[in-house]
């Protein structure tokens, strides 16, 4: 080999190799990026005020570079490029989505994660991350079924039963749930090996049914349709049942449902309680649809990937009432239990339920051992089940209970400042940390209870316009964010309404910051971009905006 190809080769090892003295080239490197992190970190806007298509020139070359780059050139590139026009989701006024800040103990702790490389598919290249992930899953599983220490003592590091899977997130844990309800549901019977084997045209065939569809109120989440897709039984097999005044699940209307599948021939496999919905926050009467499963024989899941955390809060836990009757519960570990993006988990009450989808492979995940690959949709997963583990212990019980009650508190205040503004409506009260709003002085909001329908319906198509300018020019000047979604109030006829979201996580967020988020919104409104608008509002509900 030529000198050039040797020193290639040199720099090749070296990127492998431990380096030995902090002031290395790559111990300096760490620490400049550790210090560019904490200065983004503590920067309390959302986002700097760049176009994406702008951004988009940075990213163009789609040549993979024939030469090395250096180490340096790379982190300085990130720390330019990506790290400062990243989004500020720890920033207490990002207020809008279910994503927020970390504690910060998690940047050190992930690096053993990173570090450590384990795979937690099997036990061969994941040893004590194993035995550890078993006992998050058995955590998770007590906190929601409560069960007592001879049951988990008997199945926590049981071969053969499992209390549940980690997976990436919600969505998947979600697949994970359906995918065993579904299994269980359409199993080997007589000359029939089960759904799994034959797949579903089989089952069909042999369960005589033209169909099998899930139950769910119209606010679940969109990964339940994702699962229908996924499992064969189509998007359009996600039944969605109306819900009442406050988004929660019709249990007669669900009823009436289950009756018209079977008289469609079209077999009802599972239902869906939403523990926390994702766009208002409330949650379903997990003991009234319990009732209604039990009694149809349908798999009771709760989707709980916002809401499940609340547990913690002696408080509030009641709201979550009868989850402990759920088959399998959803809980996203990178929501409520600030854990970095990329963990969710399922639990099953029964540990044998996710014998349903087991799969072996020879080389791997034999039958009889320990891996966990056997009853996970994904394949090789990090070990991030170290950082749940890590979260629960270091924040507590105690401590998740005062970050749930100060997120629901934080919120039922919010809702009183709304109410005591004369220029903004709330949409929906907060059951939990989540509520939604609009911009809707008091002048209008007289006029509009007593416009007729039609009127009515043009003046909401107007400020639903007027909600999406403010929610893109808030977010676009950067200091604050709230996101928007579209909802049905009955109030208003059921006539689609958009509304600004809020989500509050961040126990950072204190009260100035709401009104500051309000005072924004409000100054937007009277800006010269809306005079249009307002003016067609006037025209139509003849009174001032002001
Ligand atoms: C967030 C969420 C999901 C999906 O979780 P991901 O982690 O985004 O995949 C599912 N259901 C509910 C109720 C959620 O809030």
């Amino acid at each position: 080999m030529g000198t050039n190809a040797n020193a290639s080769m040199n720099n090749l090892f070296r990127i492998f190799t431990v380096p030995e003295a902090p002031d290395s080239t790559l111990g300096k490197l760490d620490q400049a990026i550790s210090q560019n992190l904490a200065g983004f970190l503590q920067q309390h806007i959302v986002a700097e005020e760049t176009d994406l298509s702008v951004l988009e020139r940075d990213f163009t070359d789609t040549d993979i570079p024939d030469r090395p780059v250096f180490v340096s050139e790379q982190t300085q590139f990130l720390l330019d490029k990506v790290v400062a026009q990243s989004v500020h989701t720890a920033s207490p006024s990002f207020i809008g989505h279910m994503t927020s800040a970390l504690p910060y103990f998690m940047i050190p702790l992930s690096k053993i994660m990173i570090a450590l490389n384990q795979n937690l598919v099997k036990t061969e290249t994941s040893k004590a991350f194993t035995p550890l992930e078993r006992q998050v899953l058995g955590m998770l599983h007590r906190l929601v079924f409560q069960q007592d220490e001879a049951f988990y003592g008997r199945w926590l590091h049981d071969s053969h039963q499992h209390l549940g899977a980690f997976c990436s997130g919600g969505t998947v844990a979600n697949i994970t749930a359906l995918w065993a309800a579904r299994n269980s549901a359409f199993g080997p019977q007589g000359n029939f090996r089960g759904i799994n084997k034959e797949g579903l045209f089989a089952a069909m065939r042999h369960y005589d049914c033209e169909g099998a569809a899930i139950l769910v109120s119209e606010r679940g989440h969109y990964s339940l349709s994702k699962a229908a897709d996924v499992l064969g039984i189509g998007r359009e097999q996600i039944v969605a049942v109306p819900t009442d005044g406050s988004n929660r699940i019709c249990v007669d209307a669900l009823q009436v449902q289950i009756r018209q599948l079977r008289e469609r021939n079209i077999r009802p496999f599972a239902v869906v309680g939403i523990a926390g919905t994702t766009e208002t926050g409330n949650i379903d009467p997990l003991d009234a649809v319990a009732d209604v499963a039990a009694a149809e024989g349908l798999h009771f899941h709760v989707d709980a990937a916002w809401g499940g955390p609340t547990l913690f809060s002696d408080r509030y836990r009641g709201k979550l009432k009868g989850i402990e009757r759920a088959d399998s519960v959803t809980i996203d570990a990178h929501k409520q239990l600030y854990v970095p993006m990329g963990v969710g988990l399922v639990v099953f009450k029964d540990p044998a339920k996710l014998g349903s989808i087991e799969h072996h492979a020879q080389y791997i995940i034999r039958q009889g051992s320990k891996d966990l690959g056997s009853t996970t949709l994904e394949g090789s997963r990090p070990g991030m089940a170290m950082l749940v583990h890590s979260a629960l212990r270091i924040i507590g019980r105690r401590g998740y209970q005062l970050l749930i009650d100060l997120g629901i508190e934080k919120a039922a205040r919010f809702a009183e400042l709304i109410d005591e503004r004369q220029d903004f409506e709330l949409i929906t009260d907060p059951e939990l940390n989540i509520l939604t709003y609009r911009w809707l002085p008091a002048g209008f909001a007289g006029a509009l209870a007593d416009a007729s329908p039609s009127v009515a319906r043009k003046a909401n198509d107007i400020l639903n316009s007027i909600t999406r300018h403010i929610q893109k020019t808030q977010r676009e000047h950067g200091k604050a964010f709230v996101s928007r979604t579209r909802l049905t109030p009955e109030r208003y006829g059921q006539q689609p309404i958009v509304v600004f979201r809020v989500v509050l996580a961040n126990p950072l967020t204190d009260e100035q910051t709401l009104v500051d988020v309000l005072d924004e919104q409000a100054e937007i409104a009277s800006s010269d971009a809306l005079a249009g608008r307002l003016e067609e509002l006037r025209q139509l509900l003849g009174r001032p905006a002001a």
